[in-house]
């Protein structure tokens, strides 16, 4: 049987940055809780797409938490998100006990509909804040987002968890709300193991949020808490990983374009096949290659071929609103999740993968055309 091919698997520097970054952690006996790796990280992802301050976190969902939190979500109060995504982007909205409302995605960006939120808010004039998600790094159109929600004086938290180091207009995805959310989970572009960052140009809120985060333990020798708090703090450890990684955040998204590229030559003609879109004014970090099935050859048939031959593919995200846990709650669009998720394969994109891999897996998939 050949090796594996994963979707997206960690890949450390070849260079060793991150091991020196642990090992400093350690040759200071420094490995929890916070110190130098920690602080640096921040500054160091803060610096790197362009924002006031950052909290490392133990998650991203962890992060998206923080951010309902400091923009005062709470019992009752309305959310809009994203319905095509992974639970995480959602299951905050829950702790905080508020509502979640799920908003159909755009055909030309697979993000977020401005048309389907600005109805949205037809509806419930009185939602609290929106979260919106640039979804396997293909950005939301940001402008026509933020135009209507600014309109409507609404906190914009952006769940940029699959997109570091993609670019809207020229802007770092997850830059332009009052929140912005990173992860470090394994299979992300870049990885710490786990973790994750809350980002904002709103210096106060951040530093509320590291409060949070350690347990909302008040200035005092004693153990004093005038507040919930939670254990959601990163390690000096795991930063150190994470201050590696970011050095080499932008060969992983180019080779991640190369990815994207290649597939896009070798199977583009291929009737029945679309790509994700790529719009003028994005630039992707490519974080997964996904494309849409219109004709005979089902996803299916793509899981099943390339399984055969021990490579990994997966559907596109199953929309918040068709997931029994989320039954019940509102949905306002016209579809369009729905169908990306029917028709929709993620394909191999991890960037330790050679070109005789990538040929590899477009072959099996040529080969189903070819029939
Ligand atoms: C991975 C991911 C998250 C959550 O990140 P964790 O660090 O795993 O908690 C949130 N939203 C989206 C869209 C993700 O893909």
């Amino acid at each position: 049987m050949s090796k594996r091919i994963f979707l997206s698997s960690p890949h450390m520097s070849e260079e060793g940055y991150e091991q020196q970054y642990v090992q400093e952690a350690f040759d200071t006996n420094w490995i929890a809780p916070l110190g130098t790796n920690v602080n640096e990280f921040e500054n160091e992802l803060a610096a790197k797409v362009g924002v006031q301050s950052a909290a490392a976190l133990s998650s991203g969902t962890a992060a998206i938490h923080l951010a309902l939190k400091a923009a005062e979500v709470g019992e009752g109060d309305i959310v809009f998100c994203t319905s095509l995504t992974f639970s995480a982007t959602a299951n905050p909205i829950m702790y905080q006990n508020a509502t979640p409302v799920f908003i159909d995605s755009d055909e030309k960006t697979w993000n977020m509909n401005p048309e389907a939120l600005e109805e949205a808010f037809q509806k419930y004039p009185e939602v609290k804040a929106v979260i919106v998600v640039h979804l396997y790094g293909l950005s939301a159109d940001m402008d026509r987002i933020m135009e209507v929600c600014n309109k409507h004086n609404v906190v914009v938290v952006e769940d940029a968890a699959e997109s570091l180091g993609g670019y809207y207009k020229g802007q770092h995805t997850g830059t332009f709300g009052d929140y912005g959310v990173f992860s470090f989970n394994g299979n992300k572009i870049i990885t710490t193991s786990g973790g994750g960052m809350l980002v904002s140009n709103n210096e106060e809120k951040i530093a509320k949020a590291r409060f949070w985060a350690t347990q909302s333990r008040d200035q005092a020798r004693h153990y004093q808490h005038s507040e919930l708090g939670y254990n959601y703090r990163m390690s000096n450890v795991t930063a150190g990983i994470g201050r590696g990684q970011l050095k080499v955040l932008d060969q992983r998204a180019a080779k991640k374009k190369y990815i994207h590229d290649f597939y896009k030559r070798e199977l583009g003609h291929l009737e029945g096949i679309t790509f994700m879109p790529a719009n003028e004014w994005d630039r992707p970090n490519y974080w997964l290659s996904a494309i849409q099935l219109t004709g005979e050859v089902r996803p299916v048939d793509i899981f099943e071929a390339l399984e055969k031959e021990n490579i990994e593919s997966r559907p596109v995200w199953k929309p918040m609103h068709m997931q029994p846990f989320f039954e019940g709650y509102d949905f306002v669009g016209k579809g369009t999740s729905e169908q990306l998720f029917e028709n929709g394969v993620c394909l191999p994109s991890d960037t330790k993968m050679t070109d005789e891999e990538l040929l590899r897996v477009s072959n099996v998939i040529k080969g189903l055309f070819l029939r």
